[in-house]
């Protein structure tokens, strides 16, 4: 029996993902972070791990918009980074 997965939207390209196929972006205690269990407290934002929607957030400050708070360049080097670990 499965458990249905909740389905969320990258805030770049708009496609709806499965959440484990999005990483999520949190802003917890003002600090922006990468969450990748899912459940870290905080509004959250969701992007696929792809350089594509990375960049083209990092752009248009989408997550900037989403989360209502400047994002540090730093920020999304790291994201990069971790994609590209991957
Ligand atoms: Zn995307």
């Amino acid at each position: 029996m499965d458990i249905p997965a909740s389905v969320n939207k990258c805030i770049a390209c708009k496609k709806r993902k499965s959440e484990q196929e999005l990483m999520r972006v949190v802003k917890n205690k003002n600090q922006i972070l990468v969450d990748p269990r899912g459940d870290l407290p905080g509004r959250g934002a969701y992007l696929c791990p792809d350089e594509l929607c990375v960049n083209k957030a990092r752009e248009n400050k989408l997550l900037k918009k989403e989360l209502k708070t400047d994002i540090p360049d730093d920020f999304y080097a790291e994201i990069l980074e971790k994609i590209g670990s991957e």
